[in-house]
């Protein structure tokens, strides 16, 4: 049914040359398409009348010719058009050697012949009419008319000759692609080239522009052998355009806007061609407005939406043109300020379940002159990427009666982000990103830099959306996705100490930031959701934190453990204590010698220390869970090797990806110095290349157990200064989420430079303090103690390939002299090596 429609819009393609009424018509036809004019002017139509009583008056009466003529505001064509559709719903079809000409086989075989006498007659009416004016132009869709076929026949070699004629022109090669604009069809004359050898007509794209040539003098470029040697042009295709096109014989030019008209040019004849792209039509934003609010409620688009939803196609309309503000912001910055290039003021979205939904709704679309709408421009991104890798044919349809462009936008409907209908998490994020990047006008080379790779991370966001990845990429990206519940994002370091205003008015500070709160606060629970989460998380790595700092708690914990594992790998005697720790006893009350526990009331050292800085005090909020643990021992009782002892099993219990405290051993011989106290966490975490630039950001979010070792060592500078005594403040420790232990030598410190020191008197019992003493070795220990000492020497001079003593031999020679094993009681670890 509908191809008929489409062989009336060949119909009124032929312009006849000789005939007053009908030349007006085709003036009346640009002014249509082209400018535009007010047509309210009384008395205007009679010319129309004219035109139409004498195609179709013996079929349709005068009143009701009238009535649609002015309803259609003086379109000669929409009112043919209407009638035929008329007709053509009272189930007639038709079929006349005029149209059969036009017809191609698939119509053809679906055409039946239910002729009616009226409209019959009105047909051959109207092709005689037109017949009997000399033909100037034959305009048509992707089919060749019969005396252009014609020219083409003689000239082609590798066509048979013999097969019926509409099947030669499927297998009729031609060289080069159609693009938007002007395409012009000719014949290459060079020696070597292949297409010329071989008589194939070739197609020149010239694009948008004004040309004329003669068309059997010309010399344009040949897409295959790229010489000027294109020497006559036979067809033009103008494509997604609003376009004229005139030949020298009879000075009227034609003019229309349909997305994809052919004409054939004949020999010898000067034409001239413009093409311009598609533009509304309107004299402000305002009136742009006003006609797209009035094409989207026009009994054409309400009709044409029906159609498509019968096809159980979803068209989702727009509740209200877009806000003016918004509107005018785009306007500016994508369009230099020309509204008349906007086409989105009136939009569909057509969303389909599947590929096949879509095609038939873009077939649907490209019918749409039964509508009388007019389809101006047909891009297909659906196969082909867009420049920001959206998946979707577009359509422009030309609405005649309110001289204005709407757009049909057709996707999936898992491809979408359109609120309320996509199946995408967090379905803003991706255009929220994109408003931040999109008029941004970078600075200076670093902000190019950081442009351009937003660019393409958005571009990598819609290959997800959009599945130009596939189902398997997406799922190994997705592999990547760790939560921010688990990993902690860190804030980018640029932003502490920026005043909103100051952020607003950065857009690389306004990224930083949108991008931190978007990574804290989305929590993608499907594939899609996980691998955009994972992209802006690389991107938010790389660009905005910078690869050598961490940008999560997580990072950050690994970047401190690498730092531990090198530290201790270098040193060969940590190394080997720690393979040898047993764990060490410790009691609430000072050792004191002779005294070999008789109460039994001293514990594990390691576990009431965990114990400790685990135990939760739900009294108290997080800020005052601080805690912290004094560990006195005589020299030698092993305080250092318990302090490394419990940093290698936090490491190693430490799950990676969480938010559990980070041990940093601090010696306090190394690190202290008087003059930089405040700084002391700041030099220990700098000692372990972490940068002073992100401590502020750490101080906020990672937690950690500071493990400060040695307070005897310094301690006489450190009582020589300062008026507070309480290591806490001097230290600084309230900046950080801690938990800290603090060792010391036994008896450095007396019990008021305890309390004052380590204890704090003057505090206000916000941090809860606990102490414990180490105890020396029991019997037993010592004797496992020695055996791990001794496996480890047998392996390693195994290794070597030395012998060495057995653990029998170790604590014979121990038994045999108590003295000495008095002294290594209390010295084991220092001296045992
Ligand atoms: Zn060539």
């Amino acid at each position: 049914m509908c191809n008929v429609n489409q062989d009336q819009k060949d119909v009124k393609g032929f312009i006849p040359n000789s005939s007053n009424e009908l030349s007006r018509i085709d003036k009346e036809k640009m002014r249509l398409l082209g400018g535009m004019q007010n047509r309210s002017e009384q008395g205007k139509h009679a010319k129309e009348m004219n035109v139409l009583m004498k195609l179709c008056g013996d079929v349709i009466k005068e009143e009701e010719l009238k009535k649609q003529l002015e309803e259609s505001n003086g379109n000669v064509f929409v009112v043919i058009e209407r009638f035929i559709i008329k007709l053509m719903d009272q189930n007639i079809e038709v079929q006349s050697s005029f149209l059969d000409t036009n017809t191609d086989r698939s119509e053809h075989k679906t055409t039946q012949v239910i002729c009616d006498n009226n409209f019959s007659f009105f047909f051959f009416s109207l092709h005689k009419t037109i017949s009997t004016y000399n033909i100037l132009f034959a305009k048509k869709k992707k089919k060749l008319p019969e005396n252009e076929r014609s020219l083409q026949k003689e000239a082609s070699i590798e066509i048979e000759q013999t097969s019926e004629k509409l099947k030669k022109e499927d297998e009729r090669a031609e060289i080069g692609e159609t693009r938007p604009g002007i395409n012009l069809q000719g014949y290459c004359t060079h020696t070597d080239c292949l297409a010329s050898k071989a008589n194939l007509p070739v197609w020149v794209n010239i694009g948008f522009g004004d040309i004329s040539f003669v068309s059997d003098k010309t010399s344009y470029c040949c897409p295959d052998c790229r010489q000027s040697t294109v020497k006559s042009v036979v067809k033009t295709m103008i494509s997604n355009s609003e376009h004229s096109i005139c030949a020298n014989d009879t000075l009227v030019s034609v003019k229309d806007n349909h997305y994809q008209c052919f004409y054939p040019i004949k020999p010898g004849l000067l034409y001239e061609l413009k093409a311009k792209t598609i533009r509304q039509h309107a004299t402000s934003l305002e009136d742009l407005i006003s006609r797209s609010e009035s094409a989207m409620m026009s009994n054409e688009l309400i009709n044409l939406v029906s159609e498509l939803q019968k096809y159980l196609i979803t068209v989702v309309k727009p509740p209200k043109v877009k806000d003016s503000v918004r509107l005018l912001e785009k306007i500016r910055c994508d369009y230099n300020g020309n509204y008349n290039q906007v086409f989105d003021v009136g939009r569909f979205t057509i969303l389909c379940d599947n590929a096949t939904k879509l095609q038939t709704a873009v077939a649907v679309m490209k019918k749409a002159e039964k509508f009388n709408l007019i389809v101006s421009e047909d891009k297909d991104f659906f196969e082909r990427q867009s420049k920001t890798h959206h998946r979707f044919h577009n359509i422009k349809l030309y609405v005649p009666k309110h001289d204005v462009y709407v757009e049909m936008q057709a996707t999936l409907k898992n491809y979408t982000t359109l609120e309320g209908y996509t199946v995408i998490e967090n379905p803003k994020l991706s255009h929220s990103f994109y408003e931040h990047i999109r008029a941004w006008k970078p600075k200076n080379a670093k902000e190019e830099e950081l442009k351009q790779a937003s660019d393409e991370t958005l571009t990598k966001i819609n290959d997800i959306i959009c599945e130009w990845i596939d189902d398997k990429g997406i799922k190994k990206i997705a592999s990547h996705y760790k939560s921010h519940l688990d990993i902690g994002i860190l804030k980018p370091s640029q932003l502490s100490q920026k005043t909103e205003s100051e952020i607003n008015n950065n857009v690389p500070l306004k990224i930083a930031k949108f991008l931190y709160e978007q990574l804290c606060e989305f929590t993608p629970e499907k594939e899609k959701g996980k691998a955009i989460y994972v992209i802006f998380y690389e991107y938010y790595k790389k660009h905005i934190i910078g690869y050598s700092d961490p940008a999560s708690c997580a990072d950050f914990a690994l970047l401190l453990q690498e730092s531990w594992k090198q530290e201790i790998e270098e040193d060969v005697n940590l190394l080997q204590a720690l393979e040898t720790y047993i764990p060490l006893q410790a009691n609430d009350r000072a050792h004191v010698d002779g005294d070999d526990n008789e109460k039994n009331d001293s514990y594990d050292c390691y576990q009431h220390a965990i114990e400790f800085l685990e135990r939760v005090d739900e009294r108290k909020s997080e800020q005052e869970q601080r805690k912290v643990i004094i560990i006195q021992g005589k020299s030698g009782s092993g305080k250092s090797i318990f302090c490394r002892h419990l940093e290698e099993i936090l490491w190693n219990n430490y799950v990676s990806d969480s938010k559990q405290p980070i041990p940093v051993y601090i010696s306090f011989s190394k690190i202290y110095h008087k003059r930089n106290e405040k700084d002391i966490i700041l030099q220990a975490l700098q000692g372990k290349h972490i940068s002073k630039e992100i401590m502020n950001t750490i101080r906020e979010q990672v937690s950690f157990i500071f493990i400060m070792d040695g307070f005897d060592e310094i301690f006489d500078v450190y009582r020589k200064s300062n008026n507070e005594q309480y290591f806490y403040d001097r230290f600084n420790l309230n900046q950080w989420n801690a938990k800290v232990i603090i060792t010391c030598r036994s008896n450095v410190l007396n019990e008021d430079d305890i309390h004052t020191t380590l204890f704090g008197t003057n505090q206000n019992n916000v941090i809860t303090t606990s102490m414990m003493y180490l105890w020396p070795f029991t019997k037993q220990q010592m004797h496992s103690y020695i055996e791990k000492f001794a496996k480890m020497k047998v392996k390693n001079k195994k290794r070597d390939g030395n012998s060495d003593w057995t653990p029998q031999q170790y604590e014979e020679t121990l038994n045999n002299y108590p003295n000495l094993q008095k002294w290594w009681r209390s010295h084991f670890y220092f001296n045992s090596f």
